[in-house]
């Protein structure tokens, strides 16, 4: 078949498919899962120099631990376990009909065909770590690649050509108004990744047509430091998590709060973390390069912003340099206390900059997070126990890491989603097979009918009365 590549041709060939075969067994969907892996494996070369090319200088070493290696770990997790999770679950019949041998039970059925929107940051594993749930659940699905990533893009589209009929899974490109387009088809779920004002305008679109959608949205993930916090411990694991591609991570720290009194160890102990792992900047292949000029400028306008209106910037890992710059990749910046309505603390900042904000009690920090916006991700360091109960019970987010940073995502039989501004729904694990899957029950009455002998049907006696 020649590729299609509208979204509504595919949604049509798809859904005309998922209807002529009814919902496909373990063994086919355990089927598509191996497929999807044996795609990534014969082209993660190819895969890796793309999103090389792409940003400008990724290290295809870091492209294949994050989006190949976590793309596989979902994949593989959903088909060795998919046949725990999609047997009917008996449940109780209600009174008086169990009694005489009423039974009913739940039944995952896949919904159908799902559409898929991902982002230029992780540009495979925000299609293949949720597709992983989808096909678990035996739906079929089209996947829109992000346009800021186009070489990715391209050969994503070639591979899954090469594996795939276009009525099992099949790929969209383009930008923005693809992405619209994409988003205003009757699919049967739809699912987006990216920011929160986008999401905005997807929620929109599915709701002309009652689509239930899945939001896996960013925003400013809080680190909480408490005053026990070992502060080079806390450094080395803030700065692995942040530098991590670039700082363009959904989940990347983007405020920390720390005490006053430790604000300046922590400024310098990231420093040191900082160079440890990055002994220079410019021309470090292990710099991962913000991904276009338009978002370096961006960053850059946050850093400006905050400095003209006082705040304190300060530098882990060496000062910017021209070359470094030319190159878009940037040491981190440290901004102390920004005012509140300042740029960088109205936006995520998605880059190689960190808000820290300093406070005297820790009780003020926890409720300032608290009282804000439910972030994607909260991050909480210390050895008090009561603290870390007080953190856990106090705030939502998305995920919590304690003692470390960016972890939790990785727990692959748990779901990873955002709750608020920061998404809803979620995929991985058994809670992402019920995401996608349509959660049936089905009632199948006993032998006998007890309604007329208990005075349940009209003319109505006493007799239920006196039940
Ligand atoms: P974005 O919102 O700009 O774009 C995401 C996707 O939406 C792209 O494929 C784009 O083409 C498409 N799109 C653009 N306009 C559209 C429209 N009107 N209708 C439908 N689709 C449209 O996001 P981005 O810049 O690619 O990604 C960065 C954002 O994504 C950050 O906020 C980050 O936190 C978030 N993110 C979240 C997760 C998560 O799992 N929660 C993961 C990665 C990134």
């Amino acid at each position: 078949m020649p590729r299609t590549t509208s979204a509504r041709a595919l949604l049509d060939v798809q859904r005309a498919a998922f209807l002529a075969s009814g919902p496909d067994p373990d063994a086919v969907r355990q089927a598509r899962l191996q497929r999807v892996i044996d795609l990534l494996v014969e082209h993660h070369e190819a895969l890796c120099r793309a999103m090389e090319a792409d940003f400008g200088g990724r290290s295809p070493v870091f492209s294949l631990m994050n989006d190949v290696l976590g793309s596989l770990a979902s994949l593989k997790h959903a088909r060795d376990h998919l046949p725990q999770w999609t047997p009917r679950e008996p449940r109780p019949a209600m009174a008086p009909f169990d009694a005489f041998g009423a039974g009913a039970w739940v039944q995952y059925q896949p919904k159908g065909v799902v559409g898929i929107i991902g982002t230029w940051n992780a540009p495979l594993y925000t299609l293949l770590s949720p597709l992983a749930s989808v096909l678990a659940a035996g739906n079929r699905a089209v996947l829109k690649p992000s346009e800021l990533t186009p070489r990715t893009a391209e050969v994503l589209a070639q591979a899954v050509v090469a594996f795939f009929e276009p009525q099992e899974l099949a790929v969209v490109t383009g930008g923005a108004d693809v992405g619209a387009d994409f988003a205003a088809q009757p699919w049967d779920h739809l699912v987006f990744t990216g920011s929160t004002a986008v999401g905005r305008l997807v929620m929109q679109a599915a709701a002309a047509n009652l689509v239930p959608v899945t939001l896996e949205l960013g925003g400013k993930s809080p680190v909480l430091v408490g005053r026990d916090a070992d502060i080079a411990g806390v450094a080395e694991r803030i700065a692995v998590g942040k530098s991590t591609n670039g700082g363009q991570l959904c989940v990347a720290p983007d405020v920390v709060w720390v005490h006053a009194s430790q604000a300046e160890a922590l400024v310098s102990a990231l420093d040191t973390a900082w160079r440890t792992l990055f002994p220079t900047i410019a021309g470090n292949a292990d710099v991962v390069p913000v991904i276009n000029e338009r978002h370096f400028a961006r960053v850059e306008s946050y850093i400006a912003d905050a400095a003209a209106r006082g705040a304190q910037i300060r530098m882990a890992g060496g000062w910017p340099d021209a070359r470094g710059a030319a190159e878009r990749r940037m040491p981190l910046r440290v901004v102390i206390d920004p005012p509140a309505d300042s740029l960088i603390m109205q936006h995520e900042i998605f880059g190689p900059a960190l808000v820290l904000r300093t406070y005297q009690a820790f009780e003020d920090a926890l409720a300032a997070v608290a009282a804000g916006p439910r972030p994607l991700a909260l991050y909480w360091f210390g050895s008090d126990a009561d603290e870390q109960e007080q953190v856990l019970q106090r705030t939502l987010s998305g995920g919590v890491s304690l003692g470390d940073v960016c972890m939790h995502p990785a727990v692959e039989d748990a779901p990873f989603g955002g709750v608020g501004t920061s998404g809803m729904g979620r995929y991985h694990g058994r809670e992402g097979f019920l995401e996608f899957s349509h959660a049936r029950t089905v009632y199948q009455a006993g032998a006998q009918d007890p309604r007329r002998g208990f005075g349940m049907l009209p003319p109505y006696s006493d007799a239920f009365a006196q039940m």
